[in-house]
């Protein structure tokens, strides 16, 4: 097989739809989805609805507008939400809930975006004018900014369980969750069976170029979709994008442990090299922050002497380093990558 070039780990949002998801693309089925007369887009929420063990879904732009939906559907103007500190949500989406929703959000640490109950047992606001009200939890599976790491399955049941117990709602930010579900052998309807409502984003790792899903009762989503209209989201003959979700669906779940074995092949020459370290205990499926130790130079350095080789990563900050694989990522061109961070390893940079 040819090698891409170059060999682009920035994300694994970069990847371009293949010539069979071309051709899906070209034969789809289409009609004006905002008078849900579009039967491709029909098609892929009743999927993604049956995937997920949920009563429907709706299809959206992106995982930001799929978040933000959800945040408004649980919350009113002036209540509160909690997320973990380095969540996605918290940090890469402008504080849409604020903006959009009139929310606020109270941040909480993790142990590498990992959330324990008794973390959050004294986060819920007392009953007083004072105070905002406290009305939802959101968790990020798998989490991005902690190497995609997989939560653990039951202390996210045991977060949920005392989320609902106490009148919280709660939403998944499953921008990865296939990846978490190819990753820990649990199905994506025992993740999301926890949840009220789920995100989850075609256009990552299952390798489709538009879109995301929330999913939930029928309820909320038929609420949703009054709010996707007001953030400009409702979209007409969509069943040509859509068809390349349900292509990814179809097609592209299973091939994600390959970007796994992918990212554990890089992950290890990163740990054989003395100025480079993993910046988390592990790394549980695709994606590898790189620390980059002053004595060999700067993260834009290091990512720079990858470019002359043919290999782009995300420099996140001065010494940190961003690597995703992704189904334009081969066997073969991670152990080039491999190859590439050994040698740097062993001269420094030129
Ligand atoms: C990418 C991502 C999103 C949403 O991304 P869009 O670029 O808006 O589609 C949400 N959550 C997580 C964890 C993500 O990685």
């Amino acid at each position: 097989m040819m090698l891409n070039f170059p060999i682009d780990l920035r994300s694994d949002t970069v990847t371009e739809p293949t010539p069979a998801m071309r051709k899906a693309i070209a034969d789809a089925e289409v009609g004006d989805d905002v008078f849900s007369d579009d039967p491709t887009v029909l098609r892929l929420q009743e999927k993604t609805a049956e995937i997920l063990g949920k009563e429907a879904a709706i299809y959206v732009p992106s995982g930001t507008m799929s978040n933000q939906i959800g945040v408004r559907l649980h919350c009113r103007p002036g209540d509160e939400l909690i997320c973990e500190k380095d969540s996605h949500l918290y940090n890469y989406e402008q504080g849409g809930y604020t903006q959009l929703s009139g929310v606020s959000a109270r941040p909480i640490e993790g142990k590498e975006g990992v959330l324990k109950v008794e973390q959050l047992r004294g986060a819920i606001r007392p009953d007083d004018e004072h105070q905002t009200r406290t009305r939802l939890v959101c968790l990020e599976n798998t989490h991005n900014r902690a190497a995609g790491r997989i939560l653990p399955y039951d202390e996210t049941k045991e977060i949920c369980d005392w989320g609902h117990e106490n009148n919280l709602r709660m939403h998944l930010d499953g921008a990865r969750l296939f990846n978490a579900v190819v990753g820990s052998n649990i199905s994506a309807d025992r993740w999301a069976c926890h949840f009220d409502t789920v995100s989850v984003c075609f256009s990552k790792g299952l390798g489709a170029p538009v879109g995301s899903a929330l999913a939930g009762s029928e309820e909320l989503i038929r609420e949703a979709r009054r709010h996707r209209k007001l953030f400009g989201g409702g979209m007409r003959q969509v069943g040509i994008i859509a068809v390349a979700a349900l292509y990814a669906l179809d097609n592209n779940i299973d091939r994600l442990a390959e970007d796994h074995t992918n990212a554990q092949i890089i992950a290890d020459a990163v740990s054989s090299n003395e100025f480079l370290k993993l910046d988390s205990e592990r790394i549980d499926t695709n994606i590898i922050f790189i620390k980059v130790d002053p004595r060999l130079g700067t993260a834009a350095q290091f990512t720079g002497a990858l470019e002359n080789e043919g290999v782009r990563a995300l420099v996140l900050a001065a010494d940190l380093v961003r690597m995703v694989t992704n189904l334009q990522v081969s066997q073969e061109a991670a152990r080039r990558v491999a190859d590439v961070i050994r040698r740097v390893g062993e001269d420094g940079l030129r």
